[in-house]
């Protein structure tokens, strides 16, 4: 790697700049620790390069995320759009477009429970008492949403459509590999959902990754039918490591992830390709409903940020440091409104002031 590190910033719509900026405050705090220089410039994507260009991804936009190593996404989309066809609306025509044009074929979502918002989450004490801490990975660029032939056929009673789940060997083994490299760094346990007693693709998955266990030999492998699997992860979350899922399983299994936590904006994603360019985002969408009044959480772009720094920089001692800064805040009882829960200790504060109180709470 050269000593520059090139970051495309896209605020995108909605909330996106307003949890945007309290990352680029972080950043600023972190930059001269990182060991290389930092080189940060801002593009416009979404419905705000839609208004302006007439565009969701501007050719300025794509040519300044490929001159650079990463990409620190906020959100698109918004009602001010819906108007517009479907392939011309802000989500399908920016994320999904950089997602297929730099190859980003492995999603990490990471869903894990904070001791001190228990609260949150829709599953019981008894359940969520137990903690969890989950890797979701999602196969990305595969699968039934782009398998050919797709469409639709005939004409009355026998009109009929189809979709095609179709998965390639080099798909499979490119993020089997890379899903058993993240279970090393943790807890070596591997949980793949899928449907192996109907599904050609699954039986395939299986075999694949059970060869490539081999290599392996200190995580665990272990296969779940996804019908289980969704019951499973409400009944005791805390029996999973490493979640890994073909694209469509996993669209719905990273949401469900997401939802016993029970706070989307505190939720970071990463999507990468094989030399770990990454596309760094929030979970969540661009919550228009809540857009402008500085109550938005930042703690999603703030730990996308510390994702990029992880997996691009590969300098987990810094992002180690913003996690740690993050829980102090909580601790401390400080709650934006989406995370506030009536308890004596918190105190509800502003998108600005929990970005500004996590930047102060780092300790280099
Ligand atoms: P959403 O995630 O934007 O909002 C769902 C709920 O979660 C809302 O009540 C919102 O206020 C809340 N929420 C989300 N992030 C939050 C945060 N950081 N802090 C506090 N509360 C937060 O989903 P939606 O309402 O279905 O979609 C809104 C728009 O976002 C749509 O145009 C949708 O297409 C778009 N979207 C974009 C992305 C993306 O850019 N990656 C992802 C999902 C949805």
């Amino acid at each position: 790697m050269s000593n520059i590190f090139k970051i495309a910033i896209l605020p995108g719509d909605g909330i996106g700049p307003e949890v945007m900026k309290q990352a680029i405050k972080v950043l600023n705090k972190i930059r001269h620790f990182l060991n290389i220089e930092i080189v940060v410039k801002k593009y416009l994507v979404g419905g705000s390069a839609i208004d302006k260009y007439g565009d969701a991804l501007p050719t300025k936009t794509l040519l300044g995320c490929e001159k650079s190593n990463a990409i620190l996404f906020g959100s698109v989309g918004g009602p001010k759009w819906d108007y517009l066809p479907l392939n011309k609306r802000p989500e399908k025509n920016s994320l999904l477009k950089l997602r297929k044009h730099f190859n980003l074929f492995i999603n990490l979502r990471p869903a894990y429970i904070y001791n001190n918002l228990h609260m949150l989450s829709p599953l019981k004490n008894n359940i969520i008492n137990k903690g969890f801490n989950i890797l979701c990975i999602r196969e990305l660029t595969g699968g039934i949403y782009f398998g050919k032939p797709n469409g639709r056929k005939g004409n009355g009673i026998n009109e009929y459509s189809f979709d095609t789940e179709i998965y390639y060997r080099f798909e499979i083994e490119r993020i089997a590999h890379m899903a058993f490299n993240f279970a090393l760094q943790r807890n070596k346990m591997i949980c793949c959902f899928d449907k192996a007693n109907v599904l050609n693709t699954s039986i395939m998955w299986r075999e694949i990754l059970k060869k490539i266990s081999y290599q392996y030999s200190k995580v665990k492998l272990k296969f779940m039918y996804i019908d289980n699997a969704v019951m499973q992860l409400m009944k005791n979350p805390s029996q999973f490591d490493v979640i890994l899922c073909a694209n469509l399983f996993g669209d719905i299994i990273s949401d469900q992830c997401a939802m016993i936590t029970g706070s989307i904006g505190n939720l970071p994603s990463a999507s990468l390709n094989n030399k770990f360019f990454g596309l760094y985002e929030p979970a969540g969408g661009s919550a228009p409903d809540i857009a402008g009044k500085n109550i938005a959480n930042p703690i999603a772009q703030i730990l996308s940020l510390s994702m990029m720094i992880e997996y691009s920089l590969n300098n987990k001692h810094i992002t180690k440091k913003i996690e740690k800064a993050i829980e102090k805040v909580l601790n401390k009882g400080y709650r934006t409104k989406d995370l506030y829960t009536n308890q004596l200790n918190e105190k509800i504060v502003t998108t600005e002031d929990m970005g500004t109180l996590i930047t102060e709470s780092i300790i280099l």
